[in-house]
C-alpha cells in the first residue's frame, strides 16, 4: 500500500545546547519519507534547488522511497534556522529561506495518483487542496499544520480539514485551531470540523489520541540523550502512518499500536542531528524499542 506525501525538503541550520548543525537535510517530507519508507513505499513531492546535492538525494535513495515527484528547480533549496531553548521544549524559528519553496506548486506524478494514502506535510492549506484534487480517493488522508497557516489562511484550512481523516498537530495548535484551552473540548471541536481521527502531540511529554474508539494516551519515551528535536513530529507522523499502511483497517488497536510506533521512531529521531539517527536505524533496534514502549506503560500481569 503505498504512500504519497507532500511536503519540506529543506537544508536546515539548528542550534542545540549541546551544538549546532549546519545546512544538513532536514525538511518535512524527508523526515516524514524516511520514517514511513520503513513499513510502506513512498511517492515523495516536494522541491529542491540546483544546490540539493548527491550527498542529500542518497539519504533517499537505496530505500523504497519514489522521487519522481521531487522537483529539481534553478535556484536555491528551502533553508530553515532554528534555536532550542535549554530544555529543548521550545524552539524560536531564527531565519526561513523559502527559495525555490516560494514557488511550489505540487504537481502529482500519474503514478501516483492512486496512493492509497496521502500525507499532507506542513504547507499552505491552499496548495494541500490542490494536491487533494490530482489524485483519486486514497483510503487515509492525514494532514499536519502549524499556527502560521492557523492564524493567516483559516478559511483555506477549515476547507482542506473537511477532506482530512487523520490530523496531527501539537497542543498549542490545537488550542489555537479550536479557540479552546480545555484539550478534550479542543479535541471535539476538531474532530467536528472533519479529522475523525486526532493526534496532539506533546513533545517529550508524549501524545494524546482522539477517534471515534475514544482517547488514548502515549508517554514520551524516556531518552537519556536527546540531542535534536528537529523533524521528530513527521518523524512521528512517518512511523504512525507507515504502521497504518500495514494494518488493515483504522480500528483501535492498530491506531493505538501506529501511534507507539510514530513515538518509537521519534524517540530515535531525536537522538543526532538532522536524519542521522533515522538513516542508521534497523528494523532490530525499531522492535526493541517497541517492546520497551509497551513495558513503560503496562502495569498489569508482568
Ligand atoms: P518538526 O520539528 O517536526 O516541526 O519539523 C521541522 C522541519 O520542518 C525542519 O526540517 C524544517 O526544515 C521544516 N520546516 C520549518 N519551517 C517550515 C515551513 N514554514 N514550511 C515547511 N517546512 C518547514
Amino acid at each position: 500500500m503505498s504512500i504519497l506525501v507532500v511536503g519540506s525538503v529543506a537544508y536546515d541550520t539548528v542550534e542545540t545546547p549541546f551544538g549546532k548543525a549546519e545546512s544538513v537535510l532536514g525538511g518535512s517530507a524527508s523526515f516524514f519519507s524516511v520514517a514511513a519508507a520503513l513499513f510502506a513505499p513512498v511517492n515523495l513531492v516536494g522541491i529542491v534547488g540546483s544546490d540539493f546535492g548527491e550527498k542529500q538525494l542518497d539519504a533517499f535513495r537505496g530505500r523504497s522511497i519514489d522521487l519522481e515527484g521531487l522537483e529539481r528547480a534553478e535556484g536555491k533549496t528551502f533553508h530553515w534556522q532554528g534555536r532550542y531553548s535549554y530544555d529543548l521544549n521550545s524552539r524560536d524559528t531564527i531565519r526561513t529561506d523559502l527559495n525555490v519553496f516560494e514557488f511550489f506548486k505540487p504537481r502529482i506524478p500519474a503514478n501516483y495518483r492512486r496512493s492509497e494514502i496521502v500525507f499532507l506535510g506542513n504547507i499552505d492549506p491552499v496548495l494541500q487542496l490542490e494536491v487533494l484534487e490530482q489524485v483519486a480517493k486514497p483510503r487515509i488522508v492525514a494532514c499536519d499544520t502549524m499556527n502560521f497557516w492557523i492564524s493567516g489562511k483559516l478559511a483555506a484550512l477549515e476547507k482542506t480539514l473537511a477532506r482530512v481523516d487523520v490530523l496531527l498537530i501539537n497542543d498549542a495548535e490545537a488550542r489555537q485551531l479550536s479557540g479552546e484551552w480545555n484539550i478534550v473540548k479542543a479535541a471535539r471541536v476538531i474532530r467536528a470540523m472533519g479529522p475523525r481521527t486526532l493526534v496532539i502531540k506533546k513533545g517529550e511529554h508524549g501524545v494524546l489520541m482522539f477517534s471515534e474508539h475514544g482517547a488514548f494516551a502515549a508517554p514520551g519515551y524516556p531518552l537519556e540523550s536527546v540531542f535534536d528535536p528537529t523533524g521528530a513530529g513527521d518523524t512521528f507522523a512517518g512511523g504512525f502512518i507507515g504502521h497504518l499502511a500495514g494494518a488493515e483497517s483504522e480500528n483501535d488497536q492498530n491506531l493505538r499500536r501506529a501511534v507507539i510506533m510514530g513515538s518509537t521512531l521519534a524517540s530515535f529521531c531525536v537522538e543526532a542531528f538532522s536524519l542521522d539517527r533515522l538513516l542508521t536505524l534497523t528494523r532490530r533496534e525499531i522492535d526493541e524499542r517497541f517492546l520497551h514502549f509497551k513495558r513503560l506503560t503496562h502495569f498489569e500481569n508482568l
